[in-house]
């Protein structure tokens, strides 16, 4: 956690993002959803029994969410849809929490738009 933090520090916008080709099948995920706009892979370093990403195939200038405008209203929608969707596929029937990181602050350390989906235990509140 500590590293995630670390590394955030020093990420940066990238034209080819990781995310990026992991949607290319060029680096190997976890996909446990795919459609025409989204995948939904699990994280490297699961924080929680369950937890997953949720992405855009084509961010479309996506980096993070405050670049968002809206044009990008209707994939947004669809991200936190299949958001829950791949929840109740993977039995969070109890509950989950989606959390977008944005920038540094945040501890972004990929600039490819992504919602965490974290669950199967009881979370806390807040987060640090
Ligand atoms: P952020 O810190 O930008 O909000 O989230 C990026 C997430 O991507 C982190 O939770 C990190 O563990 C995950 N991640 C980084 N590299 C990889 C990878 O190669 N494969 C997968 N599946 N997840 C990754």
């Amino acid at each position: 956690m500590v590293d995630e933090i670390a590394k955030a520090q020093t990420a940066i916008p990238e034209e080819v993002t990781l995310f990026d080709k992991i949607v290319a099948k060029k680096i190997p995920a976890n996909i446990i959803y795919e459609d025409d706009l989204a995948l939904a892979f699990r994280d490297i370093n699961p924080v929680t029994p369950t937890h997953f990403l949720v992405i855009p195939k084509d961010r479309k200038g996506l980096s993070q969410l405050s670049k968002a405008t809206p044009e990008h209203a209707q994939l947004l929608g669809h991200l936190l849809i299949t958001a829950a969707k791949v929840a109740a596929q993977e039995g969070l029937d109890n509950g989950f929490r989606t959390v977008i990181n944005d920038g540094k602050d945040a501890g972004q350390t990929v600039y490819h738009l992504h919602i965490h989906v974290i669950g199967g235990k009881q979370l806390s509140w807040p987060p640090g």
